[in-house]
């Protein structure tokens, strides 16, 4: 984008919707500065990854922070992830108010990605996704464990999110800062949360690494159902094997990443 721009594209005839007041005066806030094309660019190219990866369908978000404003964060308004360009991106503050009066609507479950940017200062991308093999682990007492060294990160245990402890009877979307607060609460440090009938969210350090966790999400699920159809123990990897290959992955999934953008055009 240019020097000095917000992330705002507006456009004639937008919605009518606006920000929702949620205690701080009704005011949108102020950007947290301008942001390279480039970064955009891989943003929107990472919602487009997680397509075409069978993540997210019609559903999901991929969201990360701002590179210089550590209380601001850039997330596609609301829209099919493989329909998402550069212009796409609007910028949010940690309430999940679009700054500089982007009225464009936005993702109902953006306080998901608010409320963990608020509490993980280790986090700079976060996935969310309803990816289908996944969904089993949310509703059964089998755990998700790391079935392979690509899911690496996955050793270090995988929480389920249930909405219903606290917040009974719900339509299951995280659309409040306080449902976000309860989903973060279940994430703890961990680098995956599964979210019971609902889905799951993948965060990383960084963009291609939160990416990389959300797609091997996706794919160990598929091997554990695999495996489990063997019977018998599974020799999954111990939680010191997963820290000792998650190392490893952070460093090479750059291959994966670049090999993922190139095949959508990025
Ligand atoms: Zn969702």
């Amino acid at each position: 984008m240019q020097a000095g721009s917000c992330l705002c594209h507006y456009s004639a005839g937008a919605s009518a919707w606006s920000p929702p007041d949620l205690g701080g005066g009704g005011s949108s806030p102020a950007s947290g500065g301008p942001v390279d094309r480039a970064l955009l660019e891989d943003l929107a190219a990472a919602s487009r990854i997680l397509a075409a990866q069978g993540v997210v369908d019609a559903f999901g978000h991929v969201s990360m922070r701002h590179p210089n404003a550590p209380d601001r964060f850039l997330m596609s308004r609301g829209l099919a992830p493989a329909l998402v360009g550069a212009d796409d991106i609007q910028e949010f503050d940690l309430n999940c108010l679009t700054c500089e009066g982007d009225v464009r609507p936005s993702f109902l479950e953006r306080f998901i990605h608010g409320e963990i940017y608020r509490a993980r200062s280790d986090v700079m991308s976060v996935v969310h996704s309803h990816s289908p093999s996944v969904i089993p682990f949310g509703l059964v007492k089998t755990p998700m464990r790391a079935m392979f060294h690509n899911a690496a990160f996955l050793a270090a245990g995988v929480p389920v999110f249930d909405i219903a402890e606290k917040f009974g009877a719900t339509d299951m979307l995280v659309g409040n800062r306080d449902k976000g607060e309860a989903l973060v609460a279940v994430l703890a440090d961990k680098p995956v949360v599964l979210m019971r009938a609902h889905g799951s969210v993948a965060v990383g350090p960084d963009l291609p690494s939160a990416v990389f966790r959300a797609v091997y999400t996706e794919v160990n699920a598929r091997i554990q159902h695999q495996a489990s159809s063997y019977g018998g123990p599974i020799a999954a990897l111990s939680a010191e094997e997963g820290r000792l290959a998650d190392a490893v992955n952070i460093k090479a999934g750059q291959r994966a990443w670049d090999l993922w953008l190139k095949a959508v055009g990025r």
